[in-house]
């Protein structure tokens, strides 16, 4: 890292960046790191996209009513409750800065996306962390404190676990003084969804993307789902910072994407079957894996420590993804990759265990 620089700002001291996992600059290594879909987009995605590219001389439509609309339809809502952004992370940036009260702390779980810190370390915002049972699982229960806001993923990352909704509405009828968000970014990978409670409860905001199920991590499209209200909160943070953050191709992708039902069924199903056989024959070399609800695995194994596994997978050119907070540092988060992927990432650990 640079030296800090004098004319930086207070600010800029202060921050503590997030740091992405490896999006490495050479071919050939299996990456199984960033949770990325290892199958290609929708071809309607792309065709869409190619058309979109004619016209790329035009401001794009600064409310992405196209998008919106397919979002929309998909859940069986009005295009008022949808709010669409540069990906996920930019869309809960918006959320952090609109709808949380600043007098009071926002909750989170203490093992979670580490990108809720960075945020918080931003916009100064105050926060608890709220510990996972011991068996990694996220008890609702156990949010109870007076708090500016509650967010966590569902399923969660990186323990991949999943909530009912029925943990979630019983949250949603308790705490009603502050805005309930839920991070959906895997939830198509085997959870269910909470979109359908915005209509009951216009405190929630439940945020999706479409880097992981539709396989558009490169396109920077995420949305939010809520109340007609705080969508209209979003977008007032939205004007206030970018008026056009989903350009032309990312708008013109992301609905065709959004539209191909068979398409993102087929590739989630596969998705799904290959992380199924990929827990069982880790478990054969003597993983213990927590059940995933995600499209990746979290997994320790009973004698050899995750920091080695990691470096003997890296030096046989296959990434995985390593979290340093103490509980959870003997443990690798796992990509479900393509059938080859997972095969490739097998016979290297086939070579470390003996
Ligand atoms: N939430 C969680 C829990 C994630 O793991 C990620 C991916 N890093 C995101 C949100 C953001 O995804 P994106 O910005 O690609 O939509």
């Amino acid at each position: 890292m640079t030296a800090a620089n004098p004319y930086w700002s207070a600010l800029t001291h202060r921050l503590v960046p997030y740091v992405p996992g490896e999006q490495p600059k050479v071919d050939g290594l299996v990456k199984l790191n960033t949770n990325e879909n290892p199958y290609p987009p929708s071809p309607k995605a792309i065709a869409a996209i190619a058309e979109a590219a004619g016209r790329l001389a035009l401001y794009p439509d600064p409310e992405s009513t196209e998008l919106r609309a397919a979002v929309a339809e998909r859940h069986g809502l009005g295009i008022d409750n949808v709010f669409a952004g540069n990906g996920s992370d930019e869309v809960l940036g918006f959320a952090f800065m609109a709808l949380l009260k600043h007098e009071q702390p926002l909750l989170f779980p203490d093992i979670s996306y580490s990108f809720y810190p960075v945020y918080c370390g931003l916009f100064g915002i105050e926060y608890r962390t709220v510990p996972l049972r011991d068996d990694f699982s996220l008890a609702l229960d156990d949010y109870t404190q007076s708090n500016g806001g509650i967010v966590f993923p569902n399923p969660n990352a990186p323990t991949g676990r999943a909530l009912p909704l029925a943990d979630i509405e019983a949250l949603l009828r308790r705490n009603t003084g502050s805005v309930v968000l839920v991070d959906e970014a895997y939830v198509d990978f085997g959870a269910e969804s909470a979109a359908g409670l915005v209509r009951k409860y216009p405190n929630l905001l439940v945020t999706q993307t479409l880097s992981k199920s539709r396989s558009l991590a490169g396109l920077r499209v995420g949305f939010a789902i809520g109340d007609a209200g705080l969508i209209e909160a979003l977008r007032r943070v939205k004007d206030s910072f970018n008026s056009y953050p989903v350009d032309r191709l990312a708008a013109a992708g992301a609905a065709a994407a959004m539209r191909d039902e068979d398409y993102f069924a087929q590739t989630r199903d596969a998705v799904i079957a290959t992380r199924e056989r990929l827990v069982a024959e880790l478990a054969k070399r003597g993983f213990t894996s927590l059940p995933s609800a995600a499209n990746f695995i979290f997994t320790t194994h009973a004698s050899r420590p995750a920091d080695e596994l990691l470096a003997e997978l890296r030096a046989r050119k296959v990434l995985v993804r390593r979290f340093s907070a103490p509980r959870i540092a003997n443990w690798l988060r796992i990509t479900v990759g393509s059938d080859e992927q997972c095969a490739a990432l097998l016979a290297a650990l086939d070579g470390i265990l003996g």
